[in-house]
């Protein structure tokens, strides 16, 4: 409970609560509004109010907000603490240092990610919120089947339809967040997914399978997309015959690994679409991601930092301070062993990627940022500041990349009513910054204090979750 005393000159004391005076409140509803108050009481903001409007008695405990800016805490929405399952213990630390305040885990094995959700449920004042997908969803031939360590076992491999059902069923009992649906589901099994999901009210995020093409997956009802993956093979002249021809392959008549199957259709069909995109094509399925609402999570510094080896530059490398010791020397041997192939597909993937971001963006297409940390060697956390910098240099405003990462998410789990804005009756999620994230992106990264549900974590608390890890 949080009771308002007036005492005498109607001044305002709060208790069991703190003030943030003459702040700048950054949020997509109101844009930027200067000068504000925002009172703390619990676990929620009670009031949001012009400073010049509310006297605050000098019992209250309040902090100076002058010169600083506040926005909603972020969300990685494309994370996953089952594939260095060594650095998942201390991806919640880095995630709130980073201002990282909700992740959506897109895929992994269910007890594993269960166990960080339950974790983060107990001690949600020091922890990042956790979405779960648990495993991804996957057919006959299943990709991330444990087969090496490329592929660890974050798929459910599903033979039949029936089987899909079974097993999607399960999750759903089991308390999953939403559902993941994979590349080499067939179309029958992918429909099926879409199906129970709506009954259940949940959304499905996915790939699009290599069997389907992206026009279909969105008129079926997929509610977001992810890595723009596949798009380029719907958005050429020849989508048809390109889609036969991977019908025939997906048959797998030499039995090899899914992973391998997919990797070989993507060879062959990836880059040759993209020099193939057909504009009149391409507006067609912007024109129906727009219309049936399919987000998209397009994952560019994932890319981007494969292909240009951002990884090795010395301000990301110098995030790997900040992670266990084992994991900081065995990224830096996989990045120094690396081979020295040609990355330009990758490079033409990338840039692709990023102007695509740029175009759907325009077409009225919403996204949400996320990054697949740990993969790619990015530090969770650090990761998410250079995704939104990224939507930023695709064509996004900054405030469109701030949505990305407050509001959208928290509309995509129908929570907006309670997290994802600054105003009265949503949950204390904030993050409080030295400059303005309007003005430059980058500075998201300037922070000076952390609110996870109520809990003020100033500047050396931050650096002490930091440095913790090690
Ligand atoms: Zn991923």
């Amino acid at each position: 409970m949080f009771l308002f005393f007036s005492c005498s000159n109607n001044s305002v004391f709060i208790e069991n609560g703190y003030c943030i005076e003459n702040i700048n409140v950054i949020d997509s509803e109101k844009g930027l509004q200067e000068n504000m108050t925002i009172i703390v009481s619990e676990d929620k903001i009670i009031r949001v109010e012009k400073s010049s409007e509310i006297q605050l008695s000098n019992k209250n405990k309040i902090i100076d907000g002058k010169n600083k800016f506040i926005i909603p805490g972020l969300w990685d929405s494309h994370v996953h603490f089952a594939f260095e399952e060594n650095l998942a213990s201390s991806m919640f630390n880095l995630f709130i240092a980073y201002g990282v305040t909700s992740v959506r885990d897109t895929g992994g094995e269910f007890d594993f990610v269960n166990h960080w959700k339950n974790i983060s449920n107990n001690n949600p004042n020091i922890y990042p919120r956790v979405k779960i997908a648990g495993p991804l969803i996957d057919g006959k031939y299943n990709v991330y089947d444990g087969n090496s360590v490329f592929f660890p076992p974050l798929s459910i491999k599903t033979t039949t339809v029936s089987e899909t059902e079974k097993r999607v069923k399960e999750l759903i009992d089991n308390g999953v967040d939403f559902l993941k649906a994979y590349e080499m589901l067939t179309p029958e099994q992918f429909k099926k997914i879409i199906e129970i999901a709506k009954e259940h009210g949940l959304k499905v995020t996915g790939h699009i399978p290599l069997s389907m093409d992206a026009i279909s997956v969105s008129n079926i009802g997929i509610n977001s997309i992810e890595h723009l993956r596949n798009l380029e093979m719907s958005s050429t002249a020849n989508t048809e015959e390109l889609l036969n021809i991977r019908r025939i392959a997906l048959e797998n008549k030499d039995k090899i690994l899914g992973s391998t199957l997919r990797r070989n259709l993507h060879k062959s069909q990836r880059i040759s679409s993209i020099n193939k995109i057909d504009s009149v094509q391409l507006k067609k399925v912007f024109e129906i991601l727009a219309k049936n609402e399919t987000w998209q999570i397009p994952t560019l510094i994932l890319y981007k930092g494969w292909a240009y080896k951002l990884y090795e530059d010395s301000e990301w490398k110098n995030t790997f301070d900040y992670l266990p010791l084992e994991i900081k020397e065995k990224w830096n041997y996989q990045i120094a062993s690396a081979p020295k192939t040609d990355n330009t597909d990758r490079k033409i993937f990338s840039n692709w990627g990023k102007s695509m971001t740029g175009l759907m963006n325009k077409s009225g297409i919403k996204f949400m940022a996320g990054t697949d940390t740990p993969i790619g060697f990015q530090t969770p956390g650090y990761s998410l500041h250079k995704e939104l910098e990224m939507l930023v240099e695709s064509g996004l405003t900054n405030s469109e990349a701030l949505e990305s990462a407050t509001s959208n998410p928290s509309k995509y789990f129908n929570m907006d009513d309670k997290l994802g804005y600054i105003k009265e009756g949503q949950i204390a999620d904030l993050v409080i910054l030295n400059d303005n994230p309007l003005k430059n992106i980058s500075n998201t990264r300037k922070i000076h204090a952390v609110i996870k549900n109520g809990n003020y974590i100033n500047k050396k608390s931050i650096d002490s979750l930091l440095t913790s890890i090690n």
